[in-house]
């Protein structure tokens, strides 16, 4: 048996519940939003090719982990880690 009170109690009620929601969501995407840092990479030449790694964790050959063609030491604006 559902009459008017009933029905607008349940309404409000779910707004309720939806906004907490909502904003934590919003919270959370603030967040994770990243601090960019300029970070030396090396970055494939080939034009073509989007290949590129972080200094640190690059190989000692310096050969682009997808073509295998020579990379170029560049500045590139990455997230901090
Ligand atoms: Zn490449």
């Amino acid at each position: 048996m559902i009459d008017n009170e009933n029905v607008s109690f349940w309404t409000y009620y779910d707004l309720k519940e939806a906004v907490p929601i909502f904003f934590g969501k919003r919270a959370k995407e603030e967040e994770m939003e990243t601090v960019l840092v300029e970070t030396e990479i090396y970055s494939c030449m080939d034009e073509n090719c989007i290949g590129w790694m972080r200094k640190d964790f690059a190989a000692d050959d310096l050969l682009c982990p997808m073509c295998g063609t020579e990379m170029l030491l560049e500045i590139k604006e990455l997230p901090k880690i």
